[in-house]
């Protein structure tokens, strides 16, 4: 919290009103799906209605709690009416126009001031805790996907699959799954985000599968491509493009790096397999709280990395109609480089339900 307000004057505001629901548990503890969390130089209130009021007081000690029907914007108004604050900043990629707009209205003097990414800076650099919690859901992943991954054979459905894999994931502990799970087969597997379908994977084919678990509010996300029954030639080559890729882009990783220099690593291994064309996303991404989080391992981020960053490298070679190959490891910077946290072997190919 003393982070949070050290930013306050220099982002021009006096108070900061806190809406985003990772950002409100990151700071107070309340794992509650609705909430305004309001942070000035002197007090930390959490504004519920009536549904959360007892979970408010046991989860977040050290905060005022106030329930009111409508947190937003009549307690938020009440509040800031009480104070006498002239410039309150609020999430402005998460307050919806309709919202804004109502709470402009109730509002006397105080001006709102649109703010952006002032909590999720602070959730770049993760504590111990935090990283615990995140190996504890990349175990898990690694985990269900080595129990599952012999049940994918030729004529098993994509999501029939997912689903196991889904339910072993719960089973082994996951509060849930980290986001719908992306299994690939054949043709598909050339869809970045191909999420698992009705098809029957067939030998022969590649299966990009990208899954995730959350555990104590934190994520994994993981891929792997195996292939199924038989493999070729060529797509023991696309695999080997990719691991290069990303094993030099995760030797790259260390504190002082900039994230764009990560995914320059990587694009330019797949450049010498003739593959540059082929990639078609970022590196990879921050992993906390939600599974999209800063620092983006992409172009134009030059964002430095720090001890304490957690990320995914991800590249992928992606061939429109005939298929594709991502693997997909998350990894810490620590002082002196980088810790993989994923341990699912990639070295090969893995080749299931053989012919
Ligand atoms: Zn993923
Ligand atoms: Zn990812």
């Amino acid at each position: 919290m003393g982070r949070l307000r050290a930013r306050l004057t220099g982002e021009g505001v006096e108070g900061i009103l806190i809406t985003r629901r990772e950002n409100i548990f990151y700071l107070s503890g309340f794992s509650g799906s609705a909430a305004v969390l309001f942070v000035d130089g002197t007090q930390q209130v959490l504004l519920v209605d009536g549904r959360y009021a007892t979970q408010a007081k046991a989860e977040c000690s050290g905060f005022t709690v106030v329930e009111v029907k409508r947190p937003w914007p009549d307690g938020v108004a009440a509040l800031l009416e009480r104070s006498s604050l002239k410039r309150v900043g609020f999430e402005a990629a998460h307050v919806t126009y309709e919202g804004w707009t109502k709470l402009a209205a109730a509002l006397g003097d105080t001006v709102l001031v649109p703010l952006v990414g002032v909590v999720e800076a602070l959730r770049m650099v993760k504590e111990q805790g935090e990283i615990e919690r995140i190996k504890e859901a990349v175990r898990l992943v690694d985990e269900a996907f080595g129990r599952c991954l012999p049940a994918l054979r030729p004529g098993v459905r994509e999501r029939d699959w997912a689903l196991e894999l889904e339910l072993t994931l719960r089973r082994a502990g996951a509060a849930r799954a980290a986001f719908e799970f992306i299994v690939a087969s054949g043709w598909r597997a050339s869809l970045p985000h191909g999420v698992a379908s009705e098809k029957a994977v067939a030998p022969g084919e590649l299966v990009v599968i990208d899954c995730g678990a959350v555990t104590g509010g934190y994520h994994s996300d993981f891929t792997r491509t195996v292939a199924v029954g038989t493999v070729s030639h060529r797509q023991q080559e696309i695999y080997r493009a990719v691991l290069a890729a990303q094993e030099a882009a995760i030797a790259a990783i260390r504190p002082g790096v900039t994230a764009e220099e990560i995914d320059r690593v990587a694009r330019s291994v797949l450049a010498t397999y003739g593959y540059a064309d082929y990639f078609n996303h970022s590196t990879g991404h921050g992993l906390g709280l939600a599974v999209h989080e800063e620092p983006r391992l992409a172009q134009g981020v030059e964002t430095v990395l720090q001890p304490g960053m957690v990320v995914t490298v991800e590249p992928g070679v992606y061939l429109p109609g005939e298929g594709g190959v991502r693997i997909e490891d998350v990894v810490v910077v620590t002082p002196t480089g980088a810790e993989v946290l994923t341990t699912t072997p990639k070295r090969e190919l893995v080749v299931t339900g053989r012919c």
